[in-house]
């Protein structure tokens, strides 16, 4: 167990995974070590104390576990985005662009009514593709967007900038 309150210093890096020349930023000992883990949850709850969440939508797959703590500390629901062909039930899909080739998230089509106040969790902000196709499907359904909350942000990447261009409010622990 560390001792560190910033939680960059949780994070490991792993070169060349999972192709030659890409660092990946791995979040596992984040989750693995509990004041880590505790301390990204609180900080990622903190800037919306006191406002209305209804749902909490986490991003396959590190954005399950991080949505899912911090749903059960707000005390409502969570929903889940999953790549194609993951969902049992009926779900609506939105196509978007990878490094080499298109990828599409899906959500289930009854999992939120229209108005509901949704915060959306994922654990890293690159390109914002993934974000901004699960945006697309929130909206969709009818859902308002309080926020979108990252562990870490690529900056170099553009993600926030496109994400934020879309009119979203963008909370990040770290760049
Ligand atoms: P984007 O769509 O913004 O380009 O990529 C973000 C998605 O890819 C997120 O769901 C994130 O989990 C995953 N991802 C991309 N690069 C990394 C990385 O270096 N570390 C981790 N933990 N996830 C990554």
């Amino acid at each position: 167990m560390r001792r560190s309150n910033d939680v960059k210093d949780y994070i490991r890096t792993i070169v060349d995974f999972p192709h030659e020349g890409i660092l990946f930023r791995d979040v596992t000992t984040l989750f693995a070590d509990p004041r880590g883990f505790r301390m990204a949850i609180d900080q990622m709850l903190h800037p919306f104390a006191g406002e209305r969440i209804d749902k909490v939508i986490g991003l396959e797959a590190r954005g399950f576990i991080l949505g899912g703590a911090i749903a059960h500390q707000l005390s409502v629901g969570f929903v889940p985005i999953r790549k194609k062909g993951k969902l049992p039930g009926t779900t609506i899909s939105e196509e978007y662009t990878l490094e080499y080739g298109e990828a599409i998230m899906e959500i289930h089509d009854d999992a939120i009514q229209p108005g509901e106040k949704i915060l959306v969790v994922d654990d890293l902000l690159a390109t914002g593709g993934t974000a901004e196709a699960s945006i697309k499907l929130i909206e969709r359904l009818g859902g308002e967007i309080i926020a979108c909350s990252f562990i870490i942000d690529l900056p170099e990447l553009g993600g926030r900038k496109k994400i934020e261009d879309m009119g979203m409010n963008v909370q990040v622990l770290c760049e």
